[in-house]
């Protein structure tokens, strides 16, 4: 597949100016409109299934089936979620008034937030700058899109389609790198969508104070999985193996590194190579013939990862499974570890990579104490059976999810918010979700003519005044 070719020099201030107007004029749109644009999105991705597999196989060696799997139905299921729900989501909901506000009437009313920037990561380049696009169409913004520039061909492929479903003071996107980012980031958006690395989210977090822009920071982190002494050894490590080593460990949601109880390490490590090599090989073919195994994004990703394999080596990590690696085809053999020490840069980074550290514990206080010390992670996976240990966990833990019995799915969940908690972010999507985060929850109330409850606490405070305060205070 030929290189993209990159567009003009994009002229984001004018842009962004054409938007402001364009968004005043979109606030009362109805429904119909921000579904017409929502629909059009989904149109776009079944008449252009095979250009988006050719995009995200050049940039990331995709497998079709991975590619419809992870990108593509995440982005169809948020189309047509929202095309059900967008009538029920944009109507004002009415609450109940407070003892001290009787006879007042108000409701919540969902409005634009207005011009919203989308700043995109390149492991899921397609559907993790779409998703966003259509939750801030959803909520009737306008947006500027800017995906990544280590997923060349995809992002050029998503101007395309933001060039023939929209006009450029509707949807608007720019490619390049971390240049364009922050000429972008030093506009005054009503909000900002960023889904990439803790460090650049801090980046993103400090450019939009300025403006006081809102954000939605969808971060990384370090997502541990707990092998508890109750779980079915063969099926933990499938699904670990799956959510692991798919897309080649560069999932936000991948378990980082694993937490198998003592009793089981043996028979569960010999289960998770067994599965990693039945999973991603055919018909005996290496994993490098494989059409099922993706590859490293490019050289410095490739390098960063030799290094933390070769650190957590000398420090006395053990392979427990290991191949070889290509750098000239960025291909690296899934690496399985064990006795990986705790001050290798192995357990202090998110991998995001084809490389997994599986230690032990032997008491769960132990494996508690070791993921409370790190910080917050977008997922805690749990394996097992025992409900009473599932909840001491959940209830002694912070991540931005936990899954029991599997690892990220609750990412295809479209009813479930979906983000991280401090470190591993800020702020929900998907779904309702995604557009609550692009939308102002305002309050409207409406007071009554003529007597009111408030205008007995109005001055001058007299006696009377005092005394109905009394009361109301011992109605608390
Ligand atoms: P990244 O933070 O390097 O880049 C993300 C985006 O920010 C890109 O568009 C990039 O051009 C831009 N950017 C890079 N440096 C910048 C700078 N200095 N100023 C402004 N913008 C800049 O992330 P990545 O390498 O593309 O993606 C990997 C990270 O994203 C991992 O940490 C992963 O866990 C995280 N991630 C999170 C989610 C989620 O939904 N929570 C999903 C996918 C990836």
């Amino acid at each position: 597949m030929e290189p993209p070719t990159l567009t003009a020099a994009p002229q984001i201030d004018e842009v962004f100016s054409a938007q402001r107007i364009r968004a005043r004029a979109m606030r009362s749109e109805p429904a119909t409109r921000r579904k017409n644009r929502i629909g059009s999105i989904g149109k776009w991705i079944k008449a252009n299934r095979t250009a988006i597999h050719e995009s995200l196989y050049a940039d990331l060696h995709k497998p079709s089936a991975e590619s419809d799997a992870t990108e593509i139905i995440p982005a169809l299921t948020e189309v047509q979620h929202t095309l059900a729900h967008l009538d029920d989501w944009m109507k004002p909901r009415k609450v109940d008034a407070p003892v001290t506000l009787l006879g007042t009437r108000s409701v919540i009313q969902y409005e634009p937030k207005g011009v919203c920037l989308i700043i995109s990561p390149w492991n899921y380049p397609f559907n993790l700058a779409v998703g966003p696009l259509i939750s801030a169409l959803a909520a009737g913004n306008t947006a500027m899109v800017k995906p990544s520039e280590f997923a060349p061909h995809t992002a050029s492929l998503i101007r395309r389609m933001v060039e023939e479903l929209f006009t450029p003071d509707e949807v608007m996107v720019f490619e390049g790198g971390p240049n364009v980012s922050q000429k972008l980031l030093s506009l005054p958006f009503d909000h900002i969508f960023f889904t990439g690395s803790p460090a650049v989210g801090k980046i993103v977090m400090k450019a939009a104070a300025e403006n006081l822009s809102s954000v939605t920071l969808e971060l990384g982190g370090k997502s541990p999985v707990l092998v508890t002494p109750s779980a079915q050894v063969s099926m933990a490590a499938r699904r670990i193996a799956v959510a692991k080593f798919i897309n080649n460990g560069q999932t936000c949601l991948a378990p980082d590194y694993v937490l198998v109880h003592q009793s089981l390490f043996s028979s569960f490590i010999e289960a998770l190579k067994n599965e990693t090599l039945r999973l991603f090989t055919e018909n005996g073919k290496s994993l490098e013939e494989s059409p099922h195994y993706a590859r490293i994004v490019n050289q410095r990703h490739f390098q960063r990862l030799q290094h933390l394999i070769e650190d957590a080596v000398n420090r006395g990590a053990a392979a427990e499974l290991a191949g070889p690696m290509n750098d000239a085809r960025n291909f690296m053999h899934p690496f399985i570890l064990s006795n990986v020490p705790e001050n290798a840069l192995l357990m202090q980074e998110e991998i995001f990579g084809p490389v997994l550290p599986v230690l032990t514990y032997n008491n769960l206080e132990e494996a508690l104490q070791l993921i409370n010390q790190k910080p917050k992670p977008l997922a805690l996976y749990i394996f097992g059976s025992d409900k009473a240990e599932h909840n001491k966990i959940i209830a002694e833990t912070s991540s931005g999810a936990v899954c029991v019995n599997d690892c990220a799915i609750h990412f295809l969940h479209i009813n479930l918010p979906f983000g991280g908690v401090n470190h591993s972010g800020i702020g929900k999507a998907h779904g309702f979700y995604g557009f609550q985060a692009f939308s102002n929850e305002k309050p409207v109330l409406v007071q009554r003519k003529g007597l009111t409850t408030v205008s007995f606490f109005y001055p001058p405070y007299t006696q009377k005044v005092k005394q109905l305060t009394n009361w109301l205070i011992r109605l608390f």
